[in-house]
């Protein structure tokens, strides 16, 4: 089965002594399109990997498809996925014990941050009625045994709520070190009762061999490279925050709960992946897996060819949609739709199929072009938006816009692109 090390291809190896506070995170921020290996941390007997995906031509790559093929790859994917796993004994992530997480590399990443955080970690949990889930949660390193992770109201808040009802404490297994197509997977938007493991399954195209864990009810990946297990405590809260996110600005402090880590276990030589808030490869293992889910919503209203987060949006605050115009609405409804399927979407331009959405400069020629601010803008105010967005204030309302840069379909000629014929 395909594991961190099929994927990983260092650019730079880093051979002299790092420091896990801010030394790390500095090289891997200057060097965005390179992935770094380094061999010796300060305090760990670990090596960290970082920048492991470097382009979202490597992302298309570790799923098995192409940037052009991506979204029709990733939701056929998520249509055929089935539960089918087996079960192995003597899981290479069980090799080593470790006492505490002082021993893990964790790294300090930005001035303001409120501490060392762990940023790959993909928490898997069970819930009675909705079953398994794997999402990735930021962790903020309290002590050598306790974390407080940040749940979003998705669907492990849900399982955390209904343990927390119950006065018990929620199961967790936090694995670290993984290919990418399984971060890429509990990224997903899957609904509650779908398994983020079964997508991995059907995008590593073979089924997932999962190891029992030592201490929790729960199974996980077998050739991880981490595995922390614990228990999100009933409640408790403590601080959590501040931590830059995706927009390269701080997350605010909020009250969140306390992992509990009741195992630590790993590879004999683990490689642990650091992947630095932020970067590129932040950004598109959030970015991307919203993109089929826009996709599938303007499909419902215009033909829809293709649909992109750009990348000087964060991937995740600009879109851009190239659509088949078929009627002189279309692009406006794809505008509303597209901001229907991502609500955190602030602005997306609309193009015709003959531009190439994954170039800013041909998506800034059909707006240069093909569009009229007063009558091809669509302004949406007061609306909910992205809480990453800090010009939205703490109202957590924005405005929005849509361009319609499409051609008029009554006036196709005065766009025509000039040929020069062949002699
Ligand atoms: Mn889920």
């Amino acid at each position: 089965m395909k594991d961190l090390r099929d994927f990983l291809k260092a650019d730079l190896v880093v051979e002299e002594e790092v420091d896990p506070e801010y030394e790390i995170s500095a090289m891997l921020h200057e060097n965005p399109r390179k992935t770094i290996l380094f061999q010796r941390v300060k305090g760990s007997k670990l090596p960290v990997v970082g920048n492991l995906v470097t382009s979202r031509e490597r992302m298309c790559e570790a799923l098995g498809t192409t940037k052009e093929n991506y979204i029709h790859h990733v939701t056929r994917a998520a249509l055929r996925c089935e539960g089918e796993f087996s079960l192995v004994d003597n899981a290479p992530v069980y090799e080593r014990r470790c006492s505490s997480l002082e021993e893990l590399p964790i790294l300090k990443h930005f001035e303001k941050d409120a501490g060392r955080y762990i940023t790959s970690g993909v928490v898997i949990a069970k819930d009675e009625e909705h079953g398994r889930n794997a999402s990735v949660h930021r962790m903020l390193v309290l002590d050598g045994h306790r974390l407080a992770i940040r749940l979003v109201e998705r669907h492990l808040h849900e399982y955390y709520k209904k343990a927390e009802a119950r006065g018990e404490a929620l199961e967790v297994a936090i694995v670290i070190g993984m290919h990418p197509a399984l971060l890429f997977a509990s990224s997903y938007s899957f609904g509650i009762n779908q398994d983020e493991l079964c997508l991995a399954s059907a995008l590593l195209g073979e089924p997932i061999e999962l190891a029992k864990c030592k201490t929790v009810d729960l199974e996980i990946p077998a050739n991880a490279e981490i595995v922390i297990e614990g228990r999100i405590l009933p409640h408790e809260r403590v601080d959590e925050g501040p931590f830059t996110d995706i927009t390269g600005t701080y997350d605010i402090v909020r009250k969140q709960p306390v992992v509990e880590v009741t195992g630590i276990y790993h590879r004999r030589d683990a490689i642990y992946h650091a992947l630095l808030p932020s970067s590129v490869e932040h950004r598109l293992l959030m970015g991307m897996p919203q993109e089929p889910r826009i996709f599938t919503s303007i499909a419902k209203v215009a033909r829809v060819k293709n649909v992109v987060l750009t990348p000087g949006g964060c991937n995740w605050l600009h879109g851009v949609v190239a659509i088949e115009k078929r009627g002189e609405e279309d692009a406006k409804k794809a505008i509303l739709a597209a901001f229907e399927g991502h609500p955190s979407m602030k602005h997306v331009v609309v193009v015709d199929d003959d531009i190439d959405i994954f170039s800013g400069e041909e998506v800034e020629f059909a707006i240069a072009t093909r569009f009229q601010g007063d009558r091809d803008l669509v302004m949406l105010r007061g609306v909910r938006g992205s809480s990453l967005d800090p010009s939205a204030g703490k109202t957590g309302l924005t405005t929005k816009l849509g361009f319609d840069a499409t051609k008029p379909l009554n006036n196709l000629e005065a766009y025509e692109k000039a040929r020069i014929p062949k002699k």
